[in-house]
């Protein structure tokens, strides 16, 4: 046996088991058992789960998915695991098509370069955040750069980055939209309703067209109204969907979480941190897609007062959810097992024989003691 770890609590994280003894093999689980083993090193209680899976981030401390650098996305996985996270969609905000074709390729070298021993987060393939949004709706994406659905320009992005797009952000109203979710589907990357003014009943008809995600669940889509519900009730309803929610407590306020948990959590609900580069650096001024951003008490926003993404990482996503009431269990689960599954990765974000021995050793208040990645230890 490579590794043997004991006397741990262990989160699949839908079960919980303790004490329990880890057993890795040629990176991955070999077997989980109740109680403890003479073997293994002795943990005395810690917790260990899944790897984080963030399926929305923009950079970290100065590293920018946008920047077409695959050296800065390697750069970013490593800092993530800092941050417990293990796999993560590098996500590009809106940008002209050169800009586009450069984030995409930087990604498929990325992958490339990792390999099948990263020292870092793996590099799931690239999350689109636009260009096909609704301009009403941009939030903090560029305005400028802001487009209709346009096949042949996506098919162009969709080879730069080796058949590696795994996710689109779309608003379902835009002209020619309900066509394009249909044959992005198609081709297996995963559409996610967002930025959007979709009416209830539009986005029940991008679901039917293929759309499985939202984006950041309540941001940048129609406020909720009890004759008007708008996109994110669609969402919250619909039990193909899974939500991304930024638990940052900034971006949504602690009932909203709540409620969204209730009707479709934990198995719908994806934590994302919507991180943005100038995460985890000083208060100040910065840029992201080419507008000015104000960080403030690590709450970043625009000229006019916009939210621009967060400054959130994935471990403190968790510990918000639990701060709120969320079982420990399911906040887990919202990191782990339901995000890797809305991106098709069957063998992330879950302990079970088997799967990837990607995983996290926490203590008691849930901060990150130790990472493993494929079975290696990288933290
Ligand atoms: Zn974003």
């Amino acid at each position: 046996m490579d590794l043997v770890l004991t006397g741990v609590e262990i989160y699949t994280p839908w079960e919980v088991i303790r004490p329990a003894t880890l057993e890795v093999r040629d990176g991955r689980i070999h077997r989980i058992r109740e109680g403890r083993s003479p073997k293994g090193e002795d943990l005395v209680g810690a917790l260990v789960v899944p790897g984080f899976v963030d399926l929305h981030i923009h950079g970290y401390r100065g590293f920018d998915t946008n920047s077409g650098d695959p050296e800065a996305l390697l750069s970013l996985a490593e800092v993530l695991a800092r941050f417990g996270v293990t796999a993560f969609l590098p996500t590009a905000v809106t940008a002209p098509r050169e800009g586009l074709l450069r984030a995409a390729e930087a990604v498929a070298e990325a992958i490339r370069a990792q390999g099948d021993r990263p020292r870092g987060a793996r590099v799931l393939g690239l999350h689109l955040e636009g260009p096909y949004i609704n301009p009403g709706k941009a939030g903090a994406q560029n305005r400028d750069f802001i487009r209709e659905p346009d096949w042949e320009e996506f098919l162009s992005i969709w080879k730069a980055s080796g058949g590696n797009i795994r996710a689109i952000t779309v608003a379902p109203e835009l002209p020619g939209a309900l066509p394009f979710i249909a044959k992005a589907s198609e081709l297996g990357v995963t559409v996610s309703i967002g930025h959007t003014e979709a009416t209830y009943e539009q986005a029940e008809a991008a679901i039917r067209a293929g759309a499985r995600r939202a984006t950041h669940l309540f941001n940048a889509m129609p406020r909720v109204h009890h004759r008007d519900p708008g996109a994110a009730v669609a969402c919250l309803l619909a039990s193909e969907v899974v939500a991304e929610l930024i638990a940052d407590l900034v971006h949504v306020s602690a009932p909203m979480l709540r409620l969204a948990w209730r009707v479709a959590g934990p198995e719908r609900i994806s934590l994302v941190t919507d991180a943005i580069p100038a995460g985890g650096l000083p208060d100040g001024s910065y840029e992201l897609g080419g507008l000015p951003v104000e960080v403030k008490d690590g709450v970043a926003r625009l000229g006019n007062g916009a939210l621009a993404g967060s400054t959130l990482t994935m471990d403190r996503a968790v510990r918000n959810m639990v701060s709120i009431g969320v079982p420990l269990r399911e906040a887990l689960a919202m990191a782990t097992a339901v995000p890797a599954r809305a991106d098709h990765r069957w063998d992330l974000g879950i302990l079970a024989p088997g799967a990837r021995a990607d995983f996290l050793v926490l203590d008691r208040e849930l901060h990150v003691q130790r990472l493993y990645i494929g079975g290696e230890r990288v933290l």
